[in-house]
């Protein structure tokens, strides 16, 4: 939507340049700050839609920033995008961990940006779950309640953590989740799921989506994620 308020914490002045020009242009509000301590307090006077994070900051680097951002009630329910460089994949999963929202890896183009901004900005306000908790993404229909699984109309059996997996990762279309995300969300039932073990579960899971397999894709080094 044009005039939301985006947040840029970037202290490369080419790569702020660049995202703010790119965000100007599809009329976002854009504010651009250069280190850490600027944008906590950037964050908290402007009230921004989204923020877009560098990890690597001088002073307080990004993780600390995220960490402080969301362990602020005032703060924490405003989306962030990371911005990592190759190599810094366990950053990222902390920074999924602590509540960001996505992230982009420099070096990255405008438009993949723009478009994880823009979904990130849409997934707060609508999801794919109505009030009974089913989930409708195209060809697909997932029903918690009668622990049924349909595609294309046609019911697929699923085990119960396939069932969970596959529940967890499209309520959220798009968001990415790491294994022990994954891991979290299906524990509880006694049945112990470790990170590779959700890998394993993945494949199976694939397996008899069949065609809608590619839903599910694998983000490198980092976890998964739903996408139409
Ligand atoms: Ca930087």
């Amino acid at each position: 939507m044009p005039g939301e308020k985006v947040l840029v914490v970037e202290d490369e002045e080419d790569i702020q340049e660049l995202i703010r020009y790119n965000l100007a242009r599809e009329a976002y509000n854009v504010t651009c700050v250069t280190c850490g301590e600027e944008g906590l307090k950037s964050a908290q006077s402007l009230s921004p839609d989204l923020i877009v994070l560098d990890l690597m900051l001088p002073g307080v680097d990004g993780l600390e920033v995220c960490r402080a951002l969301k362990s602020n009630p005032e703060t924490a329910p405003i989306p962030v995008v990371m911005v990592s460089a190759k190599g810094e994949e366990s950053d990222v999963v902390v920074g999924l961990e602590l509540g960001a929202d996505d992230y982009v890896t420099k070096p990255f183009s405008p438009k993949i940006l723009l478009s994880r901004i823009k979904a990130v900005l849409r997934r707060k306000t609508e999801g794919p779950v109505d009030k009974d908790g089913v989930i409708k993404i195209k060809n697909l229909t997932l029903h918690p309640g009668r622990h049924e699984f349909l595609v294309d109309n046609i019911k697929v059996d699923l085990t119960f953590t396939e069932f969970k997996i596959l529940q967890t990762l499209a309520a959220r279309p798009g968001w990415v989740f790491t294994r022990s995300q994954i891991v979290d969300a299906v524990r509880g039932d006694n049945y112990a799921v470790t990170d590779r073990s959700v890998d394993f579960q993945v494949v199976g899971l694939r397996r008899k989506l069949g065609d809608s397999a590619e839903f599910i894709q694998t983000v490198r080094g980092v976890g998964y994620r739903f996408q139409e």
